[in-house]
């Protein structure tokens, strides 16, 4: 079985490493908070000492921390000190272009390489469905796939390096400004006099369809399950969206492209943010869009 070194366990990596743990596979964590690597430790995973300590003899290593800068640092400090032929795998959400740099660091030392965000939050982190969408080659894609069936129901070969990260906030970036669309909508209703209930009813099965409206209802009551039924609590944050509708920009200006929608949600979600919503659950805007005080 697979030696596993799996670096940053917090909200998302602790349940994954445990998850591994869980498999059977030699799962070795670093952190550099004491408090994730002690949770860690309880659940069954082995920790090190360092990023490097985790890492030595291990055939796999997976990297789940905040930003490229965290990735770039790790995986530049690890990548000559890594097992031949040791795959490496980030599932951190990042800019596009750090995750093409990361590749390139790790084929300069000889490993293969996938970037593999993923999406699905905590609650798939601790239950094993998260997404996986992958970036990097078939051979590289082929290595991982017995570990991410281990973290996630869903696998995604999405093409070459940097293809993971990109198809990930193309998706946030439909997701963010659908929601937006989707709160005005039932705010406009309200001022018409519209129900809920009625707009829901037409466009849940018309053409302003979308899994903001119909998995996630940003208003109570006609999806029981949104995070609107539970005072907007998270759910996804307003802050991971705002991370994420800023990542669409970065590369967008990178490479080359417009997004308009995109470049609005963005600041909406940035004043929703600083307006002291940056932990409720990112449909929460609709009481923003409505006026709220609070
Ligand atoms: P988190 O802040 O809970 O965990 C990050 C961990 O990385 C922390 O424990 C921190 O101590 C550790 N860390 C930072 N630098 C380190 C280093 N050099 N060496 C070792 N450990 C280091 O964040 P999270 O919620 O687990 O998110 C991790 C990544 O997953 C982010 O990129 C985030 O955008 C993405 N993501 C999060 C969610 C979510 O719902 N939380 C969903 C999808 C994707």
């Amino acid at each position: 079985m697979s030696k596993i070194a799996f670096i940053g366990l917090g909200n998302m990596g602790g349940p994954m490493a445990v998850n591994l743990a869980k498999a059977g596979f030699e799962t070795v964590g670093f952190d550099l908070a004491a408090a994730s690597l002690e949770q860690a430790r309880a659940e069954g995973v082995k920790t090190a000492a360092s990023a490097l300590e985790a890492v030595a003899g291990a055939d796999v290593v997976v990297t789940m921390l905040p930003m490229g800068k965290h990735v770039l640092g790790v995986w530049g400090e690890i990548a000559d000190k890594a097992k031949k032929g040791a795959l490496l795998i980030d599932s951190s959400t990042i800019d596009v272009d750090s995750a093409r740099a990361a590749h390139a660091i790790a084929q300069k030392a000889g490993l293969a390489s996938l970037d593999a965000p993923v999406s699905g939050g905590t609650g798939g982190a601790k239950g094993a469905t998260l997404t996986f969408m992958c970036g990097g080659t078939e051979a590289a894609f082929a290595a991982a796939r017995p570990v991410l069936e281990k973290m996630g129901k869903k696998i995604v070969h999405c093409g070459g390096a940097g293809a993971g990260q990109a198809a990930k906030i193309c998706n946030n970036m439909i997701l963010g400004a659908t929601m937006i669309a989707t709160a005005e909508a039932f705010v406009l209703g309200e001022k018409l006099g519209l129900t809920h209930q009625a707009l829901f009813d037409v466009a849940s099965t018309s053409s302003g369809q979308s899994w903001s409206l119909t998995t996630y209802c940003p208003v109570p009551g006609p999806v029981p399950t949104s995070p609107a039924n539970n005072g907007y609590r998270p759910g996804f944050a307003a802050a991971l969206m705002l991370k994420d509708l800023k990542l669409a920009q970065e590369a967008a200006a990178s490479a080359g492209a417009t997004i308009p929608m995109g470049g609005a949600a963005a600041q909406l979600y940035a004043l929703f943010s600083a307006a002291g919503h940056a932990g409720d659950d990112f449909s929460g805007i609709v009481n923003f869009l409505r006026g709220a005080k609070a």
